[in-house]
């Protein structure tokens, strides 16, 4: 493991990290070795006040006026600044969050193409006209929707400050982001390099801070038009409240509980280590884990054993070391919670087949744990754990199946496996989820929206509908005619 290096960082606000107004500043260490790994400042209200400010100016000055062209130029620049320094970029993911350096570059590389994917849809930006008849001209505009707030967790830093950033900037509009305050470092060093590329001052501001003070501060800041939040249902929910009374735009992207489904007729050399995959991708942390098992009663034994065994055989263990699959948690006290919840799973009748018990150490490692003969009522089973813990859950067939997967407050995705396509499609449209996979246990791209049913949320990221999301259409209504208009006749 590397030695850590104990670099300070201020606020990024006006296209340069500054010294916090509060004065705050918060160490923070390594979660999966205890080391110290850097100094962050935390932005108070004053902060948060000059990053909106910063943010307005930009936008009524040489940003508001920026041609689509050239900012989809900027955006290109961004991503090739991004991957020019992808190295550093995820060794520093990898230390701040405690994640497998394979994810990290591979989040770092879905962060490039974000910003590809959007700088290409800036020519989607028009507007449109339609015939109103008589002497009247229509056409409309698609105005960027101002300053947006943008707040992002702990899980993918430096992915979610691109899937935040990269349609907002292509549509015209400034952020002040706020990451979660134990994960700020890439978002920072994402902000230098907007600056080192020529994305104007004020465009680009990033602000860490505590969430139910800063961050409540932010969204319910007169200066911001949009807010778009990444988190869970519980602070989703706040952030509603608070956005609503000042009706800001607002999209909201919360948690899940989301199943995949395992029919007998299913391939399981490919539904097993696929299914393993994606509930311990990212030690579980993961909005999109695959946490609910549902497998076909007739082959639930054969399933369960072999998928225990290949979760048993998963690399746990120094995130920077290249063969690792699964890292550290992002801190001890998650790691409590995690084992708490799987402590209540025992507790109501669930059996641990593997792992269950927390590692030892200063690194907050949990490893990879299935309960089995888990009931869809029982809270393991419906309250999102976000570690490595996945819950089995047998059905009788097609039906019930259905019934189970949508027996849940959230909607985030859902995976099924089996050989027939006709069920396939049939249970994409009965699941009531923002993705359904058939036979693949990927859920986002670039292109493709990605976002909630129920308490999931709802707008959606990653594609063409996100766009929409930082764009106000506005209608023109010209009298082409050679008389004034005299509706009263008068
Ligand atoms: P969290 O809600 O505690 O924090 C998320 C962010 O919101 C942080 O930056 C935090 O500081 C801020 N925040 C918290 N309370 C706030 C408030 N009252 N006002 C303003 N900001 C506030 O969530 P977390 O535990 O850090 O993240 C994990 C959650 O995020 C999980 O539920 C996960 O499913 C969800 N998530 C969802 C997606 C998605 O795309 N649907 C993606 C990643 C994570």
């Amino acid at each position: 493991m590397s030695v850590a290096t104990e670099r300070e960082y201020g606020l990024f606000i006006g296209g340069e990290l500054v010294e916090p107004a509060s004065g705050e500043m918060r160490a923070l260490t390594e979660p999966a070795t205890g080391a110290p790994l850097a100094r962050t400042a935390m932005a108070g209200k004053e902060d948060i006040d000059r990053a909106v400010t910063a943010a307005a100016d930009a936008l009524a000055g040489p940003w508001g006026k920026t041609p689509a062209t050239e900012r989809s130029r900027l955006l290109h620049a961004l991503a090739d600044a991004i991957h020019a320094n992808r190295k550093e970029l995820s060794e520093l993911e990898t230390r701040n969050v405690g994640k497998a350096i394979s994810h990290a570059k591979g989040e770092v590389a879905t962060a490039v193409e974000n910003f590809r994917f959007f700088a290409s849809t800036v020519a989607t930006i028009a507007g449109r006209s339609h015939p109103v008849g008589g002497s009247l001209l229509f056409y409309s505009l698609k105005e960027p929707v101002g300053v947006c707030a943008q707040i992002v967790p702990w899980n993918y830093p430096i992915m979610m400050a691109a899937w935040k950033l990269s349609p907002a900037l292509a549509a015209g509009c400034t952020v002040v982001l706020k990451p979660d305050p134990a994960t700020p470092l890439t978002a920072l060093r994402l902000g230098e390099l907007a600056t080192e590329v020529g994305i104007p001052p004020g465009v680009v501001n990033i602000v860490p801070g505590d969430g139910p003070t800063t961050g409540a501060y932010l969204v319910s800041h007169p200066g911001v038009d949009k807010v778009s939040f990444t988190g869970s249902t519980k602070s989703g929910s706040e952030v509603m409240k608070l956005a609503s009374e000042p009706v800001k735009r607002i999209s909201l992207e919360l948690g899940g509980k989301s199943p995949s489904i395992v029919f007998a007729d299913a391939n399981l050399d490919d539904a097993v280590p696929s299914s393993v995959y994606a509930i311990y991708y990212s030690a579980g942390q993961s909005c999109d884990a695959r946490s609910r098992v549902l497998v076909d009663e007739s082959v639930y034994d054969d399933f369960v054993s072999r998928f225990a065994e290949t979760a048993g055989r998963l690399t746990v263990g120094d995130p920077l070391a290249p063969e690792t699959q699964m890292g550290s948690l992002i801190s001890q006290a998650h790691r409590e919670k995690v084992h708490g919840f799987v402590e209540q799973g025992r507790e109501e009748g669930a059996e641990v087949v593997v792992g269950g018990e927390p590692a030892g150490g200063d690194g907050a490692f949990y490893p990879p744990t299935v309960l089995a003969k888990v009931e869809n009522r029982m809270v393991v089973a419906q309250e999102e754990i976000f570690g490595p813990v996945v819950t089995v859950i047998p059905f009788a067939d097609e039906k019930e199946a259905i019934r189970i997967a949508n027996d849940s407050k959230y909607g985030l995705v859902a995976t099924v496996w089996t050989r027939d396509p006709a069920r396939g499609h049939r249970l994409a449209r009965a699941i009531k989820s923002g993705t359904v996979g058939i036979n693949t246990p990927y859920t986002a791209f670039p292109g493709i929206p990605f976002g909630g049913y129920k308490q999931s949320g709802f707008g959606r990221e990653t594609a063409l509908e996100t766009l929409d999301m930082y764009l106000e259409p506005k209608g023109v209504l010209v009298h082409t005619g050679a008389k004034p208009v005299n509706p009263l006749g008068l």
